[in-house]
């Protein structure tokens, strides 16, 4: 089955990058969200986004056109029955998801692939609140989308090949790279990066190092672009103990227990770069540690 018109369901900071990718890939696509604000806003940023690809000549303004002439909006849930897949990145709340799910599924044509971009929910969970979970999976884009290369395919319990298949042709077509993933929490990236995320918040919490040696360790002596601290500040704080919460709860081990010090600050709500403050201060010219 060949894949032409895609639904994308919530056009935030994962929405409109995911429109975007696949307007360039040539997919017709429908973005659609609750509210006219967000869906005006995220036109805007794909026009932004798209301009700055122009500027380095990664693509022609032609290219840049016809894209934007690819993306469609709507307020109306219904419209996406004429869509081959969906791709779900509305809020991180499994009874928004249920929701969504619910109400597109009698609009949708027997072969229609549903799929979540959710970065913890259960995939399984979801797909069984649908008619069908042998069409259903994770389809997770990594943030920004139009940078990172990598999208992992998670499978439910009831996924069937054809499907995961056919997602696999839309990521290869997008020039990403799939990294295939069972149902488990956090599924391969996250379950990996976080916990390094929290340990490096435990090795500040118990004196072992500052922000800035911990920050620093990892980039030089373990070759890391980023310090995990500094990434964890880039991730949102709150978005990591959510993860390590989900982890927690999913494998009911300890070593997966969030450190006391990440709840702090999130507790402080310096939640990291968008809120100004975290493990760095970014309210000067320059990041200064906060501890
Ligand atoms: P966001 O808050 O930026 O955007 C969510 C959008 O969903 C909003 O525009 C909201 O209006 C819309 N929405 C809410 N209810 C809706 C409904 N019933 N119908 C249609 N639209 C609805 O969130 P985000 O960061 O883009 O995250 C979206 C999804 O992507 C989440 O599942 C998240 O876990 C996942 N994800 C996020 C990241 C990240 O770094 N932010 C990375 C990978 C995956």
């Amino acid at each position: 089955m060949e894949i032409k018109r895609i639904g994308v369901v919530g056009a935030g900071q994962m929405g409109n990058g995911i429109a975007h990718v696949l307007a360039v890939a040539g997919y017709e696509v429908l973005l659609n969200d609750i509210s006219d604000d967000a869906l005006t806003k995220a036109l805007a940023l794909v026009d932004k986004n798209l301009n700055r690809q122009v500027s380095k000549g990664s693509i022609s303004d032609d290219d840049k056109a016809s894209a934007l002439a690819r993306i469609d909006t709507t307020m109306k849930l219904s419209d996406l029955g004429a869509t081959d897949l969906v791709i779900e990145a509305a809020t991180e709340r499994e009874t928004v998801k249920t929701a969504i799910f619910e109400d597109l599924v009698p609009h949708l044509q027997p072969h229609t692939i549903l799929t979540s971009n959710t970065s913890s929910i259960s995939i399984t969970r979801l797909a069984s609140r649908t008619d069908r979970p042998e069409r259903f999976m994770g389809f997770h884009f990594m943030n920004p989308v139009p940078v990172m290369k990598l999208v992992e395919l998670i499978r439910g319990i009831a996924t069937d090949e054809p499907t995961y298949n056919a997602c696999l042709g839309v990521v290869e077509r997008l020039g990403k790279t799939a990294a295939s993933a069972e149902d488990f929490p956090a599924f391969i990236v996250n379950r990996i990066l976080v916990p390094m995320i929290n340990e490096a918040v435990y090795t500040l919490y118990e004196g072992v190092g500052s922000v800035r040696s911990i920050d620093e360790s990892l980039k030089l002596g373990a070759n890391h672009p980023m310090g995990p601290l500094e990434l964890a500040d880039f991730i949102g704080l709150d978005i990591c103990l959510a993860i390590m919460n989900v982890l927690h709860d999913g494998l009911a081990d300890t070593k997966y227990r969030p450190c006391p010090l990440l709840v702090k600050y999130v507790e402080a709500g310096w939640l990291g770069r968008k809120a100004g403050r975290g493990f760095y201060d970014y309210r000067g010219d320059e990041p200064v540690p906060t501890r």
